[in-house]
């Protein structure tokens, strides 16, 4: 299924409900989350409705690189020196949302580690 009319970020993408964009092309869609963790904190999608990291496939390998590409991007964009990104897996891995989507979170310092 390429779009889950019932997905919040499906809802995004098709522009049903607003969102601050900070980059778009034709598979990949970024946004400020609605609740930042960060001074700069944004979450990046593929268009395609997929739940989790676990539903991809081979033929996703190519947007999911560009995900990291676009993670870059915009961490020179916002002057970010040092960034962090996230995925969140499933209920155990904290995830909310289910359309895969990577946190990018910068503009304070991390603690070292993963706590
Ligand atoms: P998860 O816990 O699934 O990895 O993260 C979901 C993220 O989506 C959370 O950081 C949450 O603040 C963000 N979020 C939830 N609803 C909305 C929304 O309607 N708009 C935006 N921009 N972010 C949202
Ligand atoms: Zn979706």
């Amino acid at each position: 299924m390429s779009v889950d009319p019932d997905c919040l970020f499906c809802k995004i993408v098709a522009g049903e409900i607003p969102c601050e964009r900070l980059y778009e092309d034709d598979e990949i869609l970024a946004f400020r989350d609605i609740n930042p963790q960060a001074p700069f904190h944004a979450l990046l999608i593929p268009k395609i409705h997929l739940a989790t990291l676990n539903d991809l496939e081979p033929e996703h390998a190519g947007m999911v690189g560009r995900l990291f590409l676009v993670a870059r991007l915009l961490a020179k964009e916002h002057d970010l020196p040092g960034y962090r990104v996230v995925i969140n897996t499933n209920p155990e891995g904290g995830q909310v949302i289910y359309h895969v989507h990577m946190h990018l979170l910068g503009g304070r310092q991390m603690k070292a580690g993963l706590g």
